[in-house]
């Protein structure tokens, strides 16, 4: 098999980087993908209710910029969609992030009410404290109310979701969920929050639906690899085993998805619900809530258990964000620039970076733009 551009992933990173090379010339592409599906993470597909499943957690959009969001629009129409999620705190269900909606809840009246005065004198309305930040305040009860934020919202959810408390990992981690001085529930502030009216896969369908694009699905790049001569090379898979785990492997947290269908039309007030303290388990979705007009007299939710990544044995789905992890990975982007500076290493896996879909998106143009519509055959 011959092709100008192996690209090995169809999840965002490659798709996007294949749509745009097959649509731009008449370069022959070969998408590969060692899952039997397209879309990478965000793959979704119908169960036998009709109701919209993401099989791999639940996957909302959102985008500070316009960018993403116009570039996909050539694929799909949206449906709008806040997203917000509540978390049992003290036996109640309260807005995640933490805001003052959250605060009123938990705490007596007045007592919420000082701590609101003391958070907009200190700090004024709107501003978002990552929880890390707020607990270097020395004010006795900002003191007190970050404690108790620390120790009932992210203390124990983080401990599940990585195996490490938050101040193990990358601030950046915890500082995804900052705390709000404001009454907004949303999840995400993004300017742009969106889902796509049919879902993500059929984005990716019409993606790849080019005739310079040959796809085949069900094939790791180590079985073809020297079957297909290519003239350039995009991976979007892990960087240390494209290397043979020359320098370590890289460690990922994975996660087991428990799907249940319940005979009920709903089972719970909301999209997400987070448990930070309770269980082993970090959150329930259930996704009727993700789409208009799900009449159906039954519901399936799907319950996240994370776990460690193990070869082999589950899937790699979030780097760990710290910084001997770092390390490892600045020693394959370095190997990688020497050893085969034309190979293009893009995307969550290849980065190694925490990326949103938004996030991945915008990159991959940008590196179409800047590097590969540069090339030559
Ligand atoms: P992926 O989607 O992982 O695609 C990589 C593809 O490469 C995979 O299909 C894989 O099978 C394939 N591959 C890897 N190695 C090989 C190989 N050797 N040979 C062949 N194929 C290979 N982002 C948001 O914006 N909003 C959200 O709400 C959100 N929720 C998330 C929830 C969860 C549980 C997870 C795990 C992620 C979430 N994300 C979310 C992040 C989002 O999934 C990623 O940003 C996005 O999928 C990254 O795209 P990618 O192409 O880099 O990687
Ligand atoms: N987090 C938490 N409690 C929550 C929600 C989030 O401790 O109720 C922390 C946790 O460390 C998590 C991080 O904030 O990994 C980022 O949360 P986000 O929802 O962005 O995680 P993702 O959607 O990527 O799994």
């Amino acid at each position: 098999m011959k092709c100008d551009f192996l690209i090995v992933g169809a999840g965002f990173a490659g798709s996007v980087i294949a749509e745009r090379i097959a649509s731009e010339s008449n370069f022959s592409v070969i998408v590969i993908d060692k899952r039997l599906h397209i879309g990478g993470n965000a793959f979704d597909f119908r169960d036998e209710n009709g109701i919209l499943i993401h099989k791999y957690g639940p996957h909302f959009f959102h985008s500070v910029s316009n960018k993403p969001v116009d570039y996909l629009s050539q694929f799909t129409e949206w449906i709008p969609y806040q997203h917000k999620t509540l978390g049992l705190v003290d036996g109640k269900l309260i807005p995640i992030p933490f805001n003052f909606n959250s605060l009123y809840e938990v705490f007596p009246f007045k007592y919420a009410k000082l701590l609101e005065n003391k958070l907009l004198t200190k700090f004024g309305f709107g501003l978002k404290i990552p929880i890390l930040k707020l607990q270097e305040d020395e004010d006795e009860d900002i003191k007190f109310l970050s404690d108790y934020i620390y120790k009932n919202v992210f203390l124990n959810y983080t401990q599940k979701q990585w195996g490490y408390s938050p101040n193990e990992l990358d601030p950046s981690v915890t500082a995804r969920i900052p705390v709000l001085l404001s009454r907004d529930n949303r999840y995400f502030q993004d300017k742009y929050q969106v889902l796509p009216k049919d879902g993500y896969t059929p984005i990716f369908e019409r993606m790849l639906n080019k005739k310079n694009i040959k796809l085949l699905l069900n094939t790791s790049f180590k079985d073809v690899k020297e079957e297909i001569d290519y003239s350039h090379l995009i991976y979007t898979g892990a960087i240390d085993e494209f290397f043979d785990f020359r320098f370590g492997h890289l460690p990922y947290r994975s996660l087991k998805f428990e799907f249940q269908k319940h005979n009920l039309k709903q089972f719970q007030p909301n999209s997400v619900v987070n448990y930070p303290n309770n269980n082993d388990f970090t959150r329930i979705t259930e996704f009727k809530h993700l789409m208009l007009n799900q009449e159906q007299k039954s519901t399936t939710i799907a319950i996240e258990f994370p776990e460690k990544y193990v070869d082999m044995i589950n899937e790699r789905f979030y780097p760990i964000p710290q910084l001997a992890n770092t390390e490892i990975y600045n020693q394959y982007f370095q190997f990688a620039q020497e050893n085969v500076p034309s190979t293009i290493f893009i995307g969550r896996l290849a980065e190694y970076k925490y990326y949103n879909m938004n996030e991945v998106i915008s990159v991959a143009l940008m590196i179409y733009e800047n590097k590969i519509k540069k090339l030559k055959i």
